[in-house]
């Protein structure tokens, strides 16, 4: 298929072909749990060469993860499927209404590389299931990965249903350029940007899942040892190149040394004496990364780890402490296995800063207080998060999962993933049996009989 002109081409199939009905969709699912499964082991050793992933993140995070979203739609897509009728007003009869959940047709879906497996698989089989067909364009940045993808979409799907094409820039830009039914993009803010106002050349509807700092707050009451186990399991997932890890810790100044002894503790429990040695322990996907990451850190401030190897892009689980809102480490996302602990005598005064910075895609807060909770739940924006724990609100598909403000743009997973690759086809059935006259003109002596009817 021609790059330059691959939506217009899927459009006219889309338009022609009958093919993608129901049973078609289930048993492509089908197939495609199979197709995986049956590749678990080179999966996994892709996700290895990529990322250093240990088999028991790959399997939780990525090829289990999907095999879930996959059950989960079996489970459910004939009764998501169905049209749904609705109440009519007593004005409209004797007509019927039925809103009939149908695909918006082709969708562009472009993936970043830290979960590269995950992201991919997780919106296609959203928009596969809804009736779409799709194009992925997988991240650059992780091909073993994508050699594994392409070889699973090129046995399952046919190739006017789903397509994955590979590329960086230039190829991305081809792909912005052309008409899109709808847009699903996981990535950066700063290229989420660039999406949005390629969509916006064609009034594309899009979803937008970015990234930004994500905050975890301690309070007076929490249980500290096991905020630090839970903070350093959801921080150091991947070596930190996770778009819901904690990005930072906010705590009372006199809880800052007990709680980074104990987080130290558990890192130790976790990854050994040396996280290098440690087969659990994930590489950062690129040197360039890696540069970026060492060039955040701040000597004088390293209360643990700090090295980092530049020839298996290695970089230590690090805590640094006594961090400031001005340091360099609070400008942008850090992605990457860096935790800094911001010490603080006044919660509100905690709070007040979150709230003047952009809206983040998580938050977590540690608490034992009731009313701490009302006020996590209420008063501060943020896409989605957890109370006493990290990153599981990504676990569930009953939760919708998307960002808001500057951290993303819609929502997926589940019944949502459905919901967002659907257009609702609204359809009121008149009776062409009866015709009431009411409603034409001359309206003369009809508006005290309308008024009685809405009020
Ligand atoms: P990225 O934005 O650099 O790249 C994402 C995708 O966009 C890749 O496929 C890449 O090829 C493409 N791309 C890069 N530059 C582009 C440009 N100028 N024009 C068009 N396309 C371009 O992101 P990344 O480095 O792959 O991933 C890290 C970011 O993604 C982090 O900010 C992280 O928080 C975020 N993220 C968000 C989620 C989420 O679900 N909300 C999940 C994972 C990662």
């Amino acid at each position: 298929m021609n790059m330059k002109n691959i939506a217009e081409e899927l459009k006219t199939r889309f338009l022609n072909d009958e093919s993608l009905n129901l049973a078609k969709r289930l048993q492509t699912l089908k197939n495609l749990r199979n197709s995986i499964k049956s590749r678990e082991v080179k999966i996994i050793e892709a996700l290895k060469r990529d990322l250093g992933k240990s088999d028991f993140e790959s399997y939780a995070t990525e090829v289990g993860f999907i095999l879930e979203e996959i059950n989960f739609v079996l489970a459910n897509l004939k009764h998501w499927s169905k049209p749904k009728k609705v109440r009519t007003p007593m004005t409209l009869f004797p007509g019927k209404s039925a809103i009939y959940p149908v695909p918006y047709g082709v969708v562009l879906i472009i993936s970043p590389w830290n979960y590269p497996f995950q992201l991919c698989l997780s919106p296609l089989i959203g928009a596969f299931a809804a009736g779409n067909r799709v194009v992925v364009k997988p991240s650059e940045y992780s091909p073993h990965t994508t050699k594994m993808l392409k070889e699973i979409i090129g046995e399952v799907f046919e190739e006017a249903h789903v397509l994955l094409v590979e590329g960086a820039l230039e190829e991305t830009q081809t792909l912005l350029a052309q008409s899109w039914d709808y847009i699903f993009f996981t990535g950066s803010t700063s290229v989420g940007k660039i999406v949005m106002k390629a969509a916006a050349q064609h009034l594309t509807p899009l979803t937008l899942e970015l990234g930004g700092k994500s905050p975890c707050l301690i309070d007076r009451s929490a249980n500290l040892d096991l905020a630090a186990k839970r903070i350093a399991w959801g921080k150091f997932l991947n070596a930190g190149q996770t778009c819901v890890a904690p990005d930072y810790v906010l705590i009372p100044r006199e809880l800052q040394k007990t709680f980074i002894e104990k987080m130290i503790s558990h890192l130790k429990m976790f990854y050994g004496i040396e996280a290098r040695h440690s087969e659990d322990y994930s590489r950062i996907i690129h040197e360039k990364h890696l540069d970026r990451l060492s060039g955040l850190l701040l000597s004088q401030k390293i209360a643990f780890g700090g090295e980092a190897y530049r020839e298996d892009r290695f970089l230590a689980p690090t805590i640094m402490e006594n961090v400031g809102w001005d340091d360099k480490i609070m400008e942008d996302e850090i992605f990457g296995p860096i935790l800094p602990i911001l010490p603080y005598d006044d919660i509100n005064e905690a709070v007040q800063n979150i709230l003047k910075r952009p809206k983040p895609l998580a938050f977590y807060l540690f608490t034992n207080n009731e009313s701490q909770k009302d006020l996590y739940v209420d008063k501060i924006p943020f896409g989605g998060g957890c109370v006493n724990d990290t990153v599981l609100h990504l676990a569930n598909p009953h939760l919708p999962f998307g960002g808001i403000g500057t951290s993303g743009l819609g929502s997926y997973h589940g019944k949502k993933s459905f919901d967002t690759f659907t257009h609702e086809k609204s359809i009121f059935h008149q009776s062409p049996n009866i015709d009431l006259p009411f409603r034409y003109p001359p309206y003369q002596g009809k508006l005290r009989w309308l008024k009685f009817f809405i009020r």
